[in-house]
Order: structure tokens, then C-alpha cells, then sequence
């Protein structure tokens, strides 16, 4: 495939593509060659994820954490709160949090957990969302991004990689002055 040299825009250099490092040269070349043509990784993305999801407030990001949780980590500890939060600017790594704050609770120390998802999460498709929770419920029972860790994730979705890729390629898309691609859905759904 040709880079860029057919008028089209001019695709960044490789090494541009802070979401993309744990990935193969191989495979940042193919997006060097897929953002070199008119539209091409939205357009891949947009046919892959047709629509986005429905979970339009804190709420419902709980409702949607919890039956995730009571599906597949039924016997970890309680999630306490789980809200968009407008304050994490996906940047570089974090997507998401999750904090576990210690205190005193009947004479024991109790664990609150919280999780807290970017606000763009809101306007992506079902898929992207379920990969980021589940990234954030795994860390109930394992802190480090071990193998035990990444075990869990397939295991509560296992596509759970292909959607984290997909994730990141949207991320690229949009640190390269790409418009977001499923803000229309959300505006005729509210
Ligand atoms: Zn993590």
C-alpha cells in the first residue's frame, strides 16, 4: 500500500502513536497505511461498530458495573461507586481508574472501591465500553497488569484484547485531529 503520495493526507510517522507502543511495528505500519487514505480508519471503525451504547448517566454505568460483576466476580468485594468522570483526560495511558480507599468499618478495615471511567466512554460503542469496565473490575482481584489480570479480562470478555486494540485505534484516530465518530448516535438518543 502507498503512503500518503496520491494526495491524500499526510499519515504521522510511526512513532506518533503513544496508544499503540505494546503493539508490532507491523502492525502500527498498517495504520500508518490506513490513516494515509481519505477516511480510512474511521471508516473501519465505523463499519466494525455500527452504534454506540445506551449508557447515558452514572447510573446506568453502575447498573451496567454490577451486572458485569455479579456475573463473572460475584464473590470479590463490593464496588461502592462507578461514575463517568470528565476529569480523566485520556491521555497517554489512563482510561479509567480504579481506587480502593482502606478505612475502619465495625473494627476492620474495609476496602470502598470506586471506579471511575473517562467521560468519552459515553460516546463510544457498547464493545469499547464493556473492555474499560472490565479492565477496571479485574483490578477487584488483581492489582498489577500480570497475567493472572489479563486472564480474568477474557474471561469476562473474550474479545477483550481485540476491543482494546480497537479502542486504541480510535484514540489514535482522534489525537490526529479525527472527529469523534459516534457523537450523532448519542444526539438523537437523548
Ligand atoms: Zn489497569
Amino acid at each position: 500500500m502507498a503512503l500518503g503520495g496520491r494526495g491524500g493526507p499526510v499519515a504521522p510517522p510511526a512513532h506518533d502513536f503513544p496508544y499503540l507502543r505494546a503493539y508490532s511495528e507491523n502492525l502500527r505500519q498498517q495504520v500508518v497505511a490506513l490513516m494515509a487514505q481519505e477516511d480510512g480508519l474511521a471508516a473501519l471503525l465505523r463499519r466494525k461498530y455500527p452504534q454506540a451504547h445506551t449508557v447515558r448517566t452514572d447510573k446506568a454505568l453502575y447498573h451496567y458495573t454490577s451486572a458485569l460483576k455479579s456475573r463473572y466476580l460475584r464473590n470479590a468485594e463490593a464496588v461502592n461507586k462507578v461514575v463517568f468522570d470528565s476529569k480523566i483526560h485520556v491521555v497517554r495511558h489512563a482510561l479509567g481508574l480504579h481506587t480502593a480507599v482502606s478505612r475502619v468499618q465495625g473494627g476492620r478495615l474495609a476496602a470502598k472501591h470506586e471506579i471511575r471511567i473517562a467521560a468519552m466512554f459515553k460516546q463510544v460503542p457498547e464493545e469499547f465500553l464493556r473492555m474499560i469496565v472490565v479492565h477496571e473490575l479485574a483490578h477487584l482481584r488483581e492489582r498489577d497488569h500480570n497475567k493472572a489480570f489479563y486472564q480474568l479480562c477474557e474471561h469476562m470478555e473474550p474479545a477483550y484484547h481485540q476491543y482494546e486494540l480497537d479502542l486504541r485505534l480510535y484514540l489514535t484516530h482522534l489525537e490526529h485531529a479525527g472527529p469523534r465518530l459516534w457523537q450523532a448516535e448519542l444526539a438523537v438518543a437523548e
